[in-house]
């Protein structure tokens, strides 16, 4: 089953959370199954989540001015700005531009891909 990211039902808080989808119900993330299996211990997972929703924050902080919408939650805006870097090409100086203006991208980008995601 595919799902529309962010999910829609997120509102700072699931707000169908006794009643969210099954396939929501079941998901372990990467560090969850790393937890679980003892490869990660408690208190490090804890400061690996730590770690980035401070880059989440941050780079929030980074957007903010720029089109962060009064109904735009955090995972929003790293939403929009992801799609936004899938559209530039590698290289130019749009490109460049980006990464200067959201530096903390790379940081969270780096922190979901080696913790959670896969
Ligand atoms: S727990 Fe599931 S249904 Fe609720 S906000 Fe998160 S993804 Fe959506």
């Amino acid at each position: 089953m595919w799902y529309t990211l962010p999910c829609p039902l997120w509102q700072g808080e699931c707000t169908e959370y006794e009643s969210r989808p099954h396939d929501c119900r079941t998901y372990q993330c990467k560090l969850l199954r790393n937890v679980t299996a003892g490869n990660v211990e408690l208190d490090s997972a804890l400061d690996i989540v730590s770690k980035t929703r401070s880059a989440l924050d941050e780079l929030v902080s980074q957007d903010r001015g720029v089109g962060l919408g009064a109904s735009e939650g955090p995972s929003q805006v790293y939403m929009r700005l992801h799609k936004k870097l899938n559209g530039l090409k590698t290289g130019t100086d749009e490109c460049r531009a980006f990464w200067r203006r959201y530096p903390a991208f790379l940081t969270l980008k780096f922190l979901l891909r080696r913790h959670f995601l896969s």
